[in-house]
């Protein structure tokens, strides 16, 4: 009897309070969630410098940022894969970061070299590398998961010193890549405009804990311990202040452009207003036209045109690859430095709905596009 009072009790809890609640925050919107992710800790050192560890670089950054970012912004939650020296698996950090819902995951880690002049910043997207320098990196700091046990089993067989095991991002289909590769050239402009680093790039190559997390990601490299002077920076509080600051500064560029983008779609279904980011991006959008002889009746007039936007690559694929996995005619069009493939070309937005379940088959996210007159409709 009183169980079931009890029980009885915790229901009227429930409805009063928690329902409320929960319409509360979905009224209010969602807050924004940022994962920090100090590359390494515990028994896993990562790159050692003569001073100090990649591990306790990475870490004081990594809480230097989330401080600037919890002081300064209460509507952003911060969440840490670790805030002391632990050990933490790679795949846990993205389970972390997709448990939360996070909208943006930041890896924050320390380049080595066996040259010991080389020095400088990089930050990657994930991808395939394009340079034997590039897939050093990813190999050095996938190695980490040798550490774990059980991680054949765990990453399905991947090897991180073999170069095979990296053939499979080649034809990964990344849906945040174009929103990671702003975050990634804004943070190499802090460090060089704010910091004074060295630029070495926005640079892409497979990293594993990019590759298992589902939002816009960057893995940054903030200087090399293997070089004496930009060990001693690292090492140093006011070091490690101007770097962290830099990335908050990035940070603070990419939250507001979220938030921006967001108020468009919002004005967009009330006034039916463009704000400056959708018409900047519409700017940049380069459509390719076909030669008269290949365009099909359906782009002539200012009819729209619909298609299926089925990838996003910075590289250029022939219609032919096998990347497209069989589908034809493939065509694409260029924005923000970006080849955005499309299948497909029709006025009938119709028949494209229901060609659509079967293309997202093999491209999950594929989702229709219409253009007017050349020009891609926001
Ligand atoms: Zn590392």
């Amino acid at each position: 009897m009183m169980k079931s009072i009890c029980r009885f009790c915790l229901y009227i809890f429930i409805v009063l309070f928690l329902f409320p609640f929960s319409a509360y925050t979905q009224a209010s919107g969602k807050k924004f969630v940022v994962v920090i992710d100090a590359g390494h800790g515990g028994k896993d050192p990562g790159a050692i410098g003569r001073i100090i560890r990649e591990k306790n670089i990475n870490l004081g950054i990594a809480l230097k940022l989330g401080a600037l970012i919890r002081e300064n912004h209460p509507d952003v939650k911060v969440v840490y894969t670790r805030d002391r020296d632990i050990f933490v698996e790679l795949q846990q950090r993205a389970n972390i970061a997709n448990r939360v819902k996070a909208d943006l995951f930041i890896s924050i880690h320390t380049n080595s070299a066996t040259n010991r002049s080389a020095y400088g910043t990089e930050t990657y997207t994930l991808g395939l590398a394009r340079t034997e320098e590039n897939l050093r990196v990813a190999k050095r700091e996938n190695s980490v998961i040798l550490l774990e046990d059980d991680f054949s089993k765990r990453y399905e067989g991947f090897d991180p010193n073999s170069t095979e095991s990296y053939i499979m991002f080649e034809f990964l289909q990344d849906k945040h890549l174009e929103q990671s590769i702003n975050l990634a050239s804004s943070i190499q402009r802090q460090f060089k405009n704010s910091a004074k680093r060295v630029d070495r790039g926005v640079r892409q190559a497979g990293f594993l804990v990019l590759r298992n997390t589902g939002m816009p990601s960057v893995l940054i490299e903030v200087g090399y311990i293997s070089n004496r002077n930009e060990e001693a920076y690292l090492a140093s509080e006011k070091g490690q202040l101007q770097m962290a600051k830099s990335i908050y500064n990035a940070f603070c560029d990419y939250k507001s452009d979220c938030d921006r983008k967001q108020g468009a779609v919002v004005s967009r279904n009330g006034a039916k207003e463009k704000t400056d980011s959708s018409l900047q991006s519409e700017n940049r959008t380069i459509v390719v036209t076909k030669t008269n002889s290949e365009k099909s009746s359906a782009s002539s007039g200012s009819e729209i045109v619909y298609k299926i936007q089925i990838m996003v690559s910075p590289k250029k694929y022939g219609e032919k690859n096998s990347c497209f996995k069989g589908l034809s005619p493939v065509s694409y069009y260029r924005e923000n430095g970006l080849y955005k493939y499309t299948y497909g070309e029709t006025t009938d937005r119709k028949k494209l709905l229901q060609e659509l379940p079967r293309v997202r088959k093999l491209f999950k996210d594929a989702f229709i596009i219409s253009f007017k007159d050349g020009v891609k409709v926001k």
